[in-house]
This record gives structure tokens, sequence and C-alpha cells, in this order.
């Protein structure tokens, strides 16, 4: 069997593995829930039953691993402390996957980096330059490749452009800042909006639904997505007249609803990015859906 990459994406609702051949394809995935709530070690075991199930399906083939985890991130160490699994503070990652795999090298980064990657390299991103993709969900989260590679940073959580502060006065924001573009424009933050502001769906009803009303012209759902994108707007603004970025590919559940979010993202980003040099800068949907953290955590293995 040709080389194959082991690709492992972990992030606090779910863990991906994959195999990923040479050109980034990945021929075999298997997942599972994140046990966030659990101990250390019994969230590492649903890690290690994972890779124990995969292994044997490269038949001795794995070249390469590649590990894309929830930040923050340690790269000097290999440690990791994602804030939505909270029993895992600066866990040595990469050093119990390496032992779980000898003589394997295994390159870890962060899953906005690797979400980047996979984009850049089989998905919405290919062929640009200087590229932010970025996820919006229950979070925003983001990455970078500048110059056709990852951007790390110091300690391996640069792109974490969730919290770009959009609101100097803002709300609080968990990272222990406020008026993060994250406490604006992620799903649950649309919703309290919504909610606050007259909307009154069935009980339990999320982004999801929050995207269906404003699809169908609810005024009240219409204007939160476009409160929303107005700050995602104003964020990417600045990330790119900082980075001089060509493309910004745009994932996650709530980039799922389509035009009510990419019209009046696209026509408030027209209002922010006055710059001559941002002229040229687009924002697409992103292509690889949950699979971009596997296939850019395999091509971090390779670099
Ligand atoms: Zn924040």
């Amino acid at each position: 069997m040709a080389a194959l990459t082991l690709c492992l994406d972990i992030g606090g609702t779910k863990i991906a593995a994959g195999l990923a051949d040479s050109a980034g394809a990945l021929v075999h995935t298997a997942i599972r829930p994140t046990p966030a709530g659990a101990a250390a070690e019994d969230v590492w075991a649903a890690v290690a039953g994972l890779i124990a199930e995969t292994l044997p399906v490269a038949d001795g083939a794995v070249a390469a691993v590649g590990v894309g985890s929830a930040g923050p991130i340690d790269l000097p160490t290999g440690g990791v402390s994602p804030i939505n699994i909270p029993s895992w503070r600066g866990f040595p990652l990469r050093d119990r996957v390496a032992a779980v795999i000898p003589g394997v090298p295994v390159r870890l980064g962060g899953d906005g980096v690797c979400m980047a990657l996979g984009e850049h390299w089989r998905g919405a991103g290919r062929g640009a330059r200087f590229l932010l993709g970025m996820v919006v969900s229950t979070g925003v989260g983001g990455g970078l490749v500048l110059d056709g590679a990852p951007y790390t940073g110091r300690t391996g959580n640069a792109g974490h452009v969730g919290h770009v502060v959009v609101d100097q006065d803002g709300r609080p924001c968990p990272c222990g800042g406020r008026g993060c573009v994250e406490t604006v424009a992620a799903g649950p933050s649309l919703v309290r909006w919504a909610l606050a502001n007259g909307w009154s769906p069935p009980p339990g009803a999320g982004a999801r639904e929050l995207a269906a009303a404003a699809a169908a012209g609810d005024p009240v759902a219409v204007r939160a997505f476009a409160r929303g994108a107005r700050a995602l707007a104003a964020m990417i603004a600045s990330v790119a007249a900082t980075c001089d970025l060509d493309l910004v590919v745009v994932g996650g559940g709530v980039a799922k609803s389509g035009a009510v979010l990419f019209d009046p993202l696209r026509t408030a980003l027209a209002g922010y990015a006055g710059l001559d040099f941002l002229s040229g800068l687009r924002v697409v949907p992103a292509a690889l859906g949950g699979d971009a953290g596997l296939v850019g955590a395999a091509r971090l293995a390779l670099l």
C-alpha cells in the first residue's frame, strides 16, 4: 500500500480520525463524540480507541501523523488546553500520540490552522496565497495560510480571529476580554440577540431555525444575521489589512446559512475594506465541510 497519513481532528464535540493519501484524499474516516466533561485519561481513551481502530485499516502504511486540536495549544511543548475539554490543561497530546505510533513523526496544529490548510489544499482556498480560513458555528475560529504556508505564530495560536474585538464596550467574552466578534456573530449570539429583539420561535430553536426564518424574510431574523455579518466583516477587514489577504474561506454551521449570511457580509465588507490593496479580497463559502480539519492535519504532517 502507498504511504498514508493518519490524521486526527479533536474538538469539544467530536473526535475524528482519518487516513489520507499523498494527494489529500481521505480513504478512511471514523468519528466519535468527545466525552468533553470526562477526566483527562477518559478523553484520551476515546482518542486512543479511534487510533487503534484506524491503524489496522492502513496495514502498516502510515508514514506520518497530523493532529489538529481545539485550542489553545502550545507548540513548543506539544500540549493542548482546549476550552471545551476542561480536563485537558497542558495535556501532552503530541507525546501521547507519538507513544502509540512509535517511529512515525507526529505534527500538531490548531484546529483553525488545519481547517485553513485543508481548504487551501483541497477545497475552496485552492490557488490562494494569503488565506484566512474561518469557522462560524457555536464559536468563531480561524487560521492563516500566508505565502502558501501555515502561519502558527509563537505558540501555535495565530489566527484566533474569533477574539478580534469589534465592540470596545461590548459583552464579556469567555476568553476574558469583551466585545470579541464571537460575542456578536457566533450562532448562540445571533439567537440571543434575535430572542431579545422579538423573535418568537418554538422552544429549543437555534441558529439553524433563525437562518430559516431569515431566509423566509422574518425581519428580526434578517436583522440578527445582518448584525452578525457586520461584525464578521469588520473583523475580516481588519485581519485582511493586517495580513494582506487575497481570500477568506468561511465554514461552520452558521456559514451553511448561505445568502442570509454572505449577502450582508459582502455588503458590509465593501464598507470597511477601503484600502486599494484590499479591493481584490474575496469571501467564499468553505467546500470541505467537516472534513477540512482532517485534510488540513494530513497536509500539516506532510509539510
Ligand atoms: Zn474573546
